[in-house]
């Protein structure tokens, strides 16, 4: 087998009727979802999709997500995945950085996407709305199968090489400007292969998925695991956290549930709240931003189960992951994936460094993607010859071999000639009782270099009180690592995976001085 597409069809051949994908009231057997992706991608074909050329997926979770992407693969098309928070810029960015000819969307990135400039988008396909313009360049779903349909899709359909690319995901844009990381069929299967061993993923299993499939996350983990093992997937629109713990609560048959931190702090906060008995499924799964010690333990107390960390991001899918049968040690991100390689090397020298130095990850093997699409000087300076990747994060690897992410390399805060990691001093901060959510980022200053600022949202209810707050770092770490300065601010600018987006609160505060 080589590709998601392909296993999809194999289970659909050895039982049609075993449900696939449950959404809003609706189930999808494993033979209706190919027999769906089928006409898709005949569709496609016939409205003149060309080898290598790219659909674009602006659009919520559902179904028809799903259907796009496998029947994209199935025509020969790469997909392009598109954040649906994203307006003009970002939008048009990537758009036209990917040259999209088709899109699937909604009515809203309809609207969106009108407003813009982009002379290599031929079709438009608006899922959950009918359209019925003539001559527009817009058709609602059903007419584009219709159309396809209408020509007898005849096209011989063959099920993609390993070498094809599969899809140009971009980058959260967490650090700047989104980069489209192009991923072949035999990176996200070689990838999916070493994530589905290792957590014991089989077609038993019963996913509840929440995450956005515009995402790795959501994606390549959730969905490709569960069409690759020929199990199931409870598909939301959104987190909602009530929603989750009453279907955790009253389906026994989920057995996986995948989240980011901010997740878990709210399903937490709404156990502790309603109180009752809580739900057990095998495995609860966090990742794309840090967890941090207080909430795995925090989390472990009520729900009597440890979070499984795992690592990742757009250019690779997953790379290390806290063992399933092994020891589950707050704050690590665990070992490599089976078939995958990971190591600490100086920012500087490049050379490996011993056990407890902290450097930066490189990661190595058949899931690692294989360039920046249009970005021949960007994928040079990630990528080595020999096939090492360099993720930009900072870590160090224990005696035993566990991973411990230490925060990214450009945020690292270097100040009066230390270096100070900005994720210690806010897991530090996360235990003080006033603080509801943190982050720790570097400010100019003429004597340090660089100055170190928490910026807090605070618990409700509770005084904020700076000195206090400092005063609590001191007594647990080095003084130079304790804050100069502490701002309290209402929100932090999140990213759609809920990652803060330390560049706009610098932008932002620097505006202030
Ligand atoms: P950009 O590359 O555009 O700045 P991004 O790196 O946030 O954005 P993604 O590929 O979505 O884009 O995210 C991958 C990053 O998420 C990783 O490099 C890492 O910094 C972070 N990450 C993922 N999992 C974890 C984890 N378990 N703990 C800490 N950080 C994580
Ligand atoms: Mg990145």
């Amino acid at each position: 087998m080589d590709s998601i597409v392909e296993a999809v069809f194999q289970h659909a051949d050895r039982g049609a009727e075993r449900p696939v994908l449950l959404f809003e009231g609706q189930t999808i057997s494993y033979g209706q979802l190919a027999s769906q992706v089928t006409s898709f991608a005949q569709a496609l074909l016939v409205h003149g999709l060309h080898e290598g050329d790219r659909v674009a997926l602006f659009l919520e979770n559902c179904p028809d997500f799903v259907v796009t992407y496998l029947g994209t693969h199935l025509a020969g098309g790469i997909v392009v995945l598109v954040n649906t928070q994203y307006r003009q810029v970002e939008l048009s960015h990537i758009m036209s950085d990917a040259g999209v000819r088709f899109c699937v969307t909604g009515p809203a990135g309809r609207t969106e996407l009108s407003r813009l400039d982009l002379p290599d988008l031929e079709t438009l396909i608006i899922v959950g709305e009918d359209v019925h313009e003539e001559n527009s360049a817009s058709l609602s779903w059903s007419e584009f199968l219709d159309a396809g349909d209408k020509q007898g899709g005849t096209h011989e359909l063959t099920m993609p090489s390993p070498d094809a690319p599969a899809v140009i995901g971009y980058t959260s844009g967490t650090t700047g400007r989104a980069k489209g990381a192009l991923l072949l069929q035999r990176n996200l299967l070689a990838n999916i292969q070493a994530l589905t061993q290792a957590w014991h993923w089989s077609e038993q299993d019963h996913l509840l998925l929440t995450l956005p499939l515009f995402h790795t996350h959501g994606l390549m983990v959730g969905m490709h695991g569960t069409l690759y093992t020929g199990a199931r997937v409870t598909l939301r629109r959104k987190f909602d956290a009530a929603s989750v713990l009453s279907s955790l609560r009253h389906d026994p048959s989920i057995s996986l549930f995948f989240g980011v931190p901010t997740m878990y702090s709210r399903l937490l906060a709404e156990a502790e709240r309603q109180g009752g008995p809580v739900p057990h499924p095998r495995l609860f799964v966090s990742g794309s931003a840090p967890l941090s010690p207080h909430l795995f333990n925090d989390f472990a107390r009520t729900f009597g189960q440890f979070i499984l960390e795992r690592y990742g991001m757009t250019e690779t899918g997953m790379n290390l992951s806290v063992p399933y049968d092994g020891e589950r040690r707050a704050g690590t991100v665990g070992l490599p994936f089976p078939g995958q390689e990971a190591r600490i090397v100086d920012t500087q020298t490049r050379q490996v460094l011993p056990a407890g130095e902290i450097g930066e990850i490189e990661v190595r093997g058949p899931h690692v993607f294989v360039g920046y699409w249009n970005r021949p000087e960007a994928t040079a300076e990630a990528l080595s010859e020999d096939g090492w990747f360099k993720t930009g994060d900072l870590g160090w690897r224990s005696a035993d071999g566990y991973f411990t992410i230490t925060g990214r390399a450009r945020e690292l805060i270097i100040s009066g000639g230390y270096n100070i990691y900005p994720r210690e001093v806010e897991d530090v901060l996360a235990t003080h009782p006033g603080v509801g959510e943190v982050a720790v980022i570097g400010l100019p200053d003429l004597d340090l270099g660089e100055q170190v600022v928490a910026v807090i949202v605070p618990r409700p209810n509770q005084p904020r009180d700076a000195n206090d707050i400092i005063a609590y770092c001191r007594e647990r770490l080095a003084s130079y690592k304790k804050p100069r300065r502490v701002i309290f601010i209402d929100a932090l600018p999140r990213n759609a995976l809920g990652k803060v987006q330390k560049h706009l609160l610098v932008a932002r505060l620097d505006e202030h001085r």
